[in-house]
């Protein structure tokens, strides 16, 4: 596996597995790598002859107060990993070299960025597809995978290659699992033992969502109601977010009998913030496929 730091090399690099006739596929980062990130690399693997794996903590979707300073980074470790699993190349440039002046420019899909996870880390998401447009642009990837569990960012990643017409096929990786179903995350690092065992409340009320579904609620708002009354249930949980969304405008929904929607939790431990999601298929429509 080459160890690249710099866009010189990075980009001698994708020329020469490129001039081998190779497909690449590359899995964006924030390191600190756990078996959920190593799902999106065996895909990659699977589908393409090279696959380009990059550990960038990006400055620019973190906001003032939040944890850029003590976000876990352990490139050692993270590079035997990569190196295990076969990875053609690790790009882990450092913050002077992505950012080698102030960035003027932005990408942003505001419409879908400013919802959820975006009300509460307003510029988060343009942080996000501005690196990884630049990403793309440096790896010039035929295929981009990411996983689920970010499940808004896969909707902003999706509507920017098409409204930017960028040459890359997303792709959706299912949400790896905790035995007990927490989303594995490089964030559960945080957690407490007690806020550990306390956090399964999460998926728990993805479960509860669905089983409310199934068994005919229709009013998003009330679905709402009862997931946070449910979290609220466990003293360590602080829901920031619970919302049920269109699937993939995220926009409100009047009615849960219509169309696929997303349940979104975004809750807080502690000064730990988790992620997890669910897509909820129509009843009528679920029945239909069985
Ligand atoms: P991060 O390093 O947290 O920015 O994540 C890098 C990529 O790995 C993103 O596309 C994440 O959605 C994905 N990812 C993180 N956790 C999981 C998980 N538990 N299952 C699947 N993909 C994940």
């Amino acid at each position: 596996m080459q160890i690249i730091k710099t866009r010189e090399e990075l980009r001698a690099a994708v020329r020469a597995l490129r001039a081998d006739g190779r497909r690449i596929g590359f899995v964006p980062t924030m390191g600190y790598l756990h078996v959920g990130h190593m799902t999106l690399v065996e895909r990659s693997q699977a589908e393409n002859g090279a696959t380009v794996v990059s550990i960038f903590v990006n400055p620019l979707q973190f906001g003032k107060n939040e944890d850029l300073d003590k976000y876990p980074r352990d490139l050692a470790r993270d590079s035997a990993m990569l190196e295990a699993a076969g990875v053609d190349i690790l790009f882990a440039p450092d913050v002077r070299e992505m950012y080698p002046s102030p960035m003027l420019t932005v990408v942003d899909v505001p419409t879908i960025g400013s919802q959820l996870e975006g009300e509460v880390r307003p510029g988060h998401f343009a942080g996000v597809a501005t690196v990884v447009t630049k990403l793309f642009n440096l790896v010039q990837p035929d295929a981009a995978y990411f996983g689920e569990k970010d499940y808004q960012q896969v909707q902003i990643i999706r509507r920017m290659v098409e409204d930017l017409a960028q040459p890359v096929r997303v792709v959706a990786v299912a949400t790896v699992r905790e035995p007990d179903g927490l989303a594995c995350s490089s964030r559960n690092v945080y957690l407490t033992e007690d806020e550990r065992k306390a956090a399964v409340i999460v998926p728990r009320a993805l479960d509860l969502a669905e089983r409310l579904v199934r068994e005919g609620l229709k009013d998003p708002v009330a679905l709402e109601a009862e997931l946070t009354a449910f979290l609220k249930r466990e003293p360590l949980a602080e829901p920031d977010v619970v919302a049920v969304r269109h699937a993939t405008t995220l926009q409100r929904v009047t009615d849960l009998s219509d169309e696929a929607v997303v349940v979104a939790l975004f809750v807080r431990f502690g000064t730990t913030r988790l992620l997890d999601n669910r897509v909820i298929a129509p009843v009528s429509r679920a029945e239909d496929t069985h």
